[in-house]
């Protein structure tokens, strides 16, 4: 199997992902995907802590683009996800149709990944997105 490389830091591909990390506050337990100097919350530099997110949640947005940059397929699904335990992400809605009626707020999905790229040596970069269920 060629390597893997995430298209973000946080997510993970290794033995037991894939799956995302959150950096969780330890002053507050609010949760940031990227990596922070301070908390977006609570302004504490005292240090961050990693969780891993649940792989499940439901959309609490969503809209469907119809007009994007070239070589970017449309149109396609941008969706806030509230994760199951916590946690937000952005992420596209996959394997569905990309209408009014294949999404709807509340819907559960789940994580899923997809190779967008694979380089000269073979290495494939690999980013998410989440599929109904
Ligand atoms: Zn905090």
């Amino acid at each position: 199997m060629a390597a893997q490389v995430p298209l973000v830091s946080y997510l993970v591909l290794d033995g037991a992902g894939p799956y995302l990390s959150a950096h969780v506050c330890t002053a507050c337990g609010a949760r940031s995907l990227e990596r922070r100097n301070a908390c977006p919350k609570c302004g504490s530099a005292a240090g961050f802590d990693k969780a891993r997110l649940a792989d499940t949640g439901v959309v609490t947005s969503f809209t469907i683009v119809q007009r994007a940059a070239p070589g970017v397929k449309a149109p396609f699904i941008s969706a806030t996800i509230a994760l199951d335990g916590g946690g937000a992400v952005t992420a596209n809605v996959v394997d569905t149709e990309p209408d009014p009626e294949h999404v709807t707020l509340g819907m559960p999905v789940t994580l899923t990944t997809f190779v967008v790229g694979t380089a000269d040596d073979g290495a494939e970069a690999v980013a998410f997105g989440y599929a109904p269920i």
